[in-house]
C-alpha cells in the first residue's frame, strides 16, 4: 500500500478529536450548502411542530463535505439522542435488529456508508423504516419461525459516497435526500475562519484565501491543512499566518497549487505514463498507484473529474488534456478536451460532479 495521502489522511485519534472539535453544532453554523441546508430546515421545523419524529433522511456526496456533521445537526435540533453505526459494522440482519430493537423513541440512528450493509439486514431495514416493526427469525429451517417485535418511531439518517449503489427501494424509504455538493472557495475561507478562531490562530486573508484554494472543495482538508499550516507555521516562529507561509507550508506537503495532493498527482502520472492517457479500467488504475479501488473512485476522482483533469468513459477513465498541461507532459494529439468528450457521451453520462454512478470498467 503506498503512504496514506493527505487528502485521505485522517483517522488517527488525535486528528479525529480536532475534527470533533471543529464540526458546527447547528444549522446556522453549518457553511454552505444553501439549499439542502434550507430544505433541511423545513423538514426538521414542521416535524417539530407537528411534535412527530422527523423523517428518514439520506446525505450523499463525497467524504469530507458534513454529512457525519449533518447526521448529528438533526438530533441536536430534534433535540433528540444520536445513534452511530455503519454499513460495514453490519454484516448480520442480527446486528441491525440488536441496534434497531435498543432504540429509544425518537432516537436518530445514523448509518454512515449505508451502501456497503449487507444485502438481509438491508431487507430488515425496509420494514423498520416503513412499518416500526421488525421480524426476528428464531431457529433454522423447517422450524425458523418469525417473531414480530414492534420498534419505537426514530429517524433514520443515512450518508453515502456512492448514491448510485443504494437500491431503489431503499432510496424510496427515505423522506428526505440531500446531495452534498463541493464548497466554493469562499465558503471555504469561512469555514477556515471560524476554525481558526476556535484553534486561537492569527491568519491574514490571503492565508485563508491560500488554503482555502488549495482544499478541493472539502472542508475536512481545509481544516487538515490549516492544522499542517499551524504547525509549520510554530516550527518557524511564524506569528500571523499569511499567503506566503501557508503556500510554504503547503509546498512542504506535496499539496500543489490546484489542490492536488500526492494520490491525486498519483492517479493522473499513471494515466498518462503508464496507460497512455487511457482509457483504462478503474481497478487496473488503482492497483497502478497501489491504492484500494473504492480510495481512488471516492477519494480522487470526484475531484478530478470536477477539475476536468479525469474524464470517464464508457471504455474507462481517461487523462484529460489540462492533466497533461498541470503535470508538465506536451499534450499528444488525439487527448480529449472536456468538449469533444461532452459530444462524445451525449445526453449527459460526462463526467461531471455529483455523477455517482458505477464504477464503469
Ligand atoms: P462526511 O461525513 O461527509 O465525511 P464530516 O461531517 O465528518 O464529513 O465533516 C468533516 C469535517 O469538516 C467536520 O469535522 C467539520 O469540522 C467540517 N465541516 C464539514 N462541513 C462543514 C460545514 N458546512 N461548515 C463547517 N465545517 C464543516
Amino acid at each position: 500500500m503506498a503512504e496514506p495521502s493527505l487528502v485521505a489522511a485522517g483517522e488517527e485519534p488525535e486528528e479525529r478529536a480536532i475534527e470533533a472539535a471543529l464540526r458546527p453544532k447547528n444549522l446556522d453554523d453549518f457553511v454552505g450548502q444553501h439549499r439542502v441546508r434550507k430544505q433541511l430546515s423545513l423538514v426538521l421545523q414542521a416535524s417539530r411542530m407537528r411534535g412527530r419524529t422527523a423523517d428518514h433522511v439520506l446525505f450523499s456526496g463525497p467524504p469530507g463535505l458534513g454529512k457525519t456533521t449533518l447526521a448529528m445537526i438533526v438530533a441536536a435540533e430534534m433535540n433528540a439522542p444520536l445513534r452511530l453505526s455503519s454499513g460495514p459494522a453490519i454484516q448480520h440482519a442480527g446486528d441491525l435488529a440488536a441496534i434497531l430493537s435498543s432504540l429509544s423513541e425518537g432516537e436518530v440512528l445514523f448509518l454512515d456508508e449505508i451502501h456497503r450493509m449487507s444485502r438481509p439486514a438491508e431487507e430488515m431495514l425496509y420494514m423498520a423504516m416503513e412499518d416500526f416493526r421488525v421480524d426476528i427469525v428464531v431457529g433454522k429451517g423447517a422450524g425458523a419461525t418469525a417473531i414480530p417485535l414492534e420498534l419505537p418511531p426514530f429517524t433514520l439518517v443515512g450518508a453515502t459516497t456512492r448514491a448510485g449503489l443504494l437500491p431503489g427501494p431503499l432510496r424510496d424509504r427515505f423522506g428526505f435526500t440531500g446531495h452534498l455538493e463541493f464548497y466554493s472557495v469562499a465558503e471555504l475561507e469561512l469555514v477556515l475562519r471560524r476554525s481558526a478562531g476556535l484553534l486561537d490562530l492569527k491568519v491574514n486573508s490571503a492565508g485563508f484565501a491560500e488554503i482555502a484554494g488549495r482544499s478541493r472543495g472539502t472542508p475536512r482538508i481545509a481544516n487538515r491543512l490549516l492544522r499542517r499550516v499551524r504547525d509549520w507555521a510554530l516550527v518557524h516562529g511564524v506569528e500571523q499566518i499569511d499567503a506566503r507561509t501557508a503556500s510554504a507550508a503547503l509546498d512542504m506537503y506535496e499539496v500543489d497549487k490546484k489542490g492536488l495532493d500526492r494520490l491525486d498527482r498519483a492517479v493522473l502520472d499513471a494515466l498518462i505514463t503508464k496507460f497512455g492517457g487511457g482509457p483504462v479500467g478503474l481497478s487496473t488504475l488503482a492497483i497502478a498507484v497501489g491504492e484500494e479501488t473504492e480510495t481512488v473512485e471516492t477519494v480522487a476522482e470526484p475531484f478530478l473529474v470536477r477539475e476536468g483533469l479525469l474524464g470517464r468513459t464508457p471504455r474507462g477513465r481517461i487523462a484529460m488534456a489540462p492533466a497533461w498541461t498541470h503535470l508538465g507532459y506536451a499534450i499528444p494529439s488525439g487527448v480529449f478536451a472536456q468538449e469533444q468528450l461532452d459530444l462524445f457521451e451525449p445526453g449527459g453520462d460526462a463526467p461531471v460532479a455529483g455523477d455517482w454512478a458505477p464504477e464503469s470498467q
